[in-house]
């Protein structure tokens, strides 16, 4: 019998790494979902049980054993924050692979359980190296910025729809219209955007907190104080261009480069 070969040395990025210096977000995107949305028949401009289904991935990503700095999640993308990740020595090919895999595999059950039928929805996931801080900052705000304009167009999408127009003139209609516009017509059909839930626009982030509980020192029955974690799940982000949702992400990577550098 001839001998056989190792092919070890062909496994071409499995050394690929980030360095953890270096914070990076991972976004994994829904394959295919606008035709998954119809298929199921999910509910119009937004479904919240596709919502739920995101935010459970997202805790999965943290019982699986990852530790982001955060979660933020909207339409059908995940997008993940990690700083000083240990997980995998921080490889590239498993840190994608295996999240891609957990969003995934979260989705699908938690859709099949709230719509009471077999659902596969499926994920890839690519890797964003961000300089610094400020990067994290900035590719947050690029994503909700992208989340409004989904929200925007979804809703008068939706409205022209409703109007009685086929989607082709709806997206015809829509077509070039800029952001006030688009304003405009959801305004028309509903008086304020304060009227729709505050996620739709601006999406769901989830963080690890720290606090206090008290417990009692077995030994000498005295009462004490611990500390406990929890994820935190806030359904409407803070705008990330706003003095209020740097902060708190600047505050979040500051604790971890704490807990990193000891
Ligand atoms: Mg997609």
């Amino acid at each position: 019998m001839s001998k056989v070969r190792d092919y070890k040395s062909h496994e071409i990025l499995s050394t690929v790494r980030i360095p953890p210096t270096v914070p990076f977000a991972v976004r994994c995107d829904g394959r295919s979902f606008h035709r998954l949305t119809e298929e199921l028949k999910l509910e119009k401009p937004y479904d919240e049980r596709l919502a739920r289904a995101l935010t459970e991935a997202c805790r999965a990503v943290y019982s699986e054993g990852f530790n982001p700095v955060l979660a933020y999640t909207f339409s059908d993308e995940v997008n993940l924050i990690f700083y000083g990740e240990q997980t995998f020595e921080a490889r590239v090919e498993k840190l994608i692979s295996i999240l891609a895999s957990v969003i995934s595999v979260t989705v699908s059950e938690a859709l099949s359980d709230l719509l009471g039928r077999r659902v596969r929805a499926v994920f890839d996931g690519r890797v964003v190296v961000l300089g610094g801080f400020e990067d994290v900052v900035g590719y947050l705000a690029w994503r909700q910025a992208e989340c409004w304009r989904n929200f925007l167009n979804s809703y008068a999408h939706h409205i022209l729809l409703r109007r009685g127009l086929t989607p082709t003139q709806a997206s015809r209609e829509l077509h070039g219209k800029g952001a006030d516009e688009l304003v405009k017509i959801i305004e028309s059909e509903y008086g304020s955007l304060e009227k729709i839930p505050t996620w739709q626009r601006r999406g769901i982030l989830l963080y690890r907190e720290t606090y206090l509980k008290e417990a009692v020192n077995k030994l000498t029955g005295e009462k004490i104080l611990v500390e406990r974690r929890r994820l935190v799940e806030m359904w409407g982000a803070p705008l990330f261009t706003s003095q209020e949702g740097r902060e708190l992400v600047l505050k979040l990577l500051e604790e971890r480069r704490r807990s990193v550098t000891g």
